[in-house]
């Protein structure tokens, strides 16, 4: 069952952490715990860094951790899935402190757990209680903050994708959610410059959009919303390297390869992306790499059993992904 979250946003408002009641256990990283201390030093229960998301890590830390009444995740989306985990399994109270909005983390029910170096999704614990720290969160690197709203911006290509498996491959469709999505996405336009500024009112747009996304996709029971072809080229380029990516950077150039392939107002799609300061010619992958992601995005999408999409009716010619890469220039 979806549970809305409170959101409480303000400069300096993790200095009301120490006023949390009752056993306090914190999972962080050195970084966001340094800041914290620098404000207003506090001394909780217990602190724990996390080091990884590997299922064995996380349940010999459930096993250990003492008892506690508060389990609070400050950090990026290792912290918040650890703290989920834990709350989840122990039926405590939660609260969650993102030090960075590069991920939805702090707002899905869902705990991303790696089980033999593979992403597996366990537990359903939607968080409560959130604290947005704008001092805190712009102390991350923007391009990584802004990354962020790559999984907004994909809804662009996801309803076409959406559509499409509703008109060729008689799926679901819901009109009033899709409507919900598209305003999601016209709220990210509109906000675009603020996002790439990283300014409060920018945090505050991504925040707000992850949650009016895992609402509606929770209510329609699938991720069909925000999650089209742009998506398989991000996990086909995974599949391929075998190398782990800032998943912004493969959702955006998901959508600006996608969105030329379903001949999508792609011109507006990547000048939405290049506006919110978000990446899409994927720094750590070289350019064949991309190439054979996208030759291969057929056969990938086939043996990985993935959902319908313009993948599946339309042809990507050598002339295509010739066209792509030189959009990344
Ligand atoms: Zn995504």
């Amino acid at each position: 069952m979806y549970k809305a979250p409170n959101i409480k946003s303000d400069a300096g408002i993790i200095r009301e952490l120490k006023d949390l009641p009752g056993r306090v256990a914190v999972l962080t990283m050195e970084i966001p715990w340094a800041v914290l201390q620098e404000q207003c030093p506090w001394e909780p229960d217990s602190v724990q860094m996390v080091t990884d998301m590997d299922l064995e890590t996380l349940e010999r830390l459930e096993s250990s951790l003492p008892p506690c009444d508060v389990v609070v995740g400050m950090g990026g989306g290792s912290c918040c899935d650890t703290a989920k985990y834990i709350a989840w399994k122990r039926g405590c109270r939660m609260v969650l402190v993102p030090s960075i909005v590069s991920v939805d983390a702090p707002l899905t029910n869902m705990i991303a757990v790696r089980v033999d170096k593979t992403v597996k999704y366990v537990g359903d614990i939607f968080p409560e209680e959130l604290l947005i720290d704008y001092d805190l969160i712009r102390r991350a690197p923007a391009a990584l903050n802004r990354a962020g709203a790559c999984d907004i911006a994909s809804i662009h290509t996801a309803l076409y994708d959406w559509r499409l498996g509703h008109e060729n491959n008689g799926e679901t469709y819901d009109a009033a959610v899709a409507a919900l999505a598209a305003d999601c996405l016209n709220e990210l336009d509109a906000n675009a410059e603020e996002v790439f500024n990283v300014s409060p009112k920018g945090i505050d747009t991504i925040i707000d959009l992850y949650r009016r996304e895992v609402k509606f996709c929770t209510e329609v029971g699938s991720s069909r919303p925000e999650e089209g072809a742009e998506h398989i080229v991000a996990y086909n380029i995974e599949h391929l390297t075998r190398r782990h990516f800032l998943h912004g950077d493969l959702v955006g150039f998901g959508i600006h390869a996608m969105s030329m392939l379903q001949d999508n107002r792609a011109e507006w799609a990547t000048g939405l992306i290049r506006r919110c300061g978000l990446r899409f010619d994927v720094p750590d992958a070289a350019r064949n790499e991309l190439r054979g992601a996208l030759a291969s995005l057929k056969e990938f999408k086939n043996r990985a059993g993935l959902f319908y999409s313009v993948v599946d009716c339309k042809e990507v010619t050598p002339d295509f992904i010739d066209a792509v890469m030189i959009g990344l220039e």
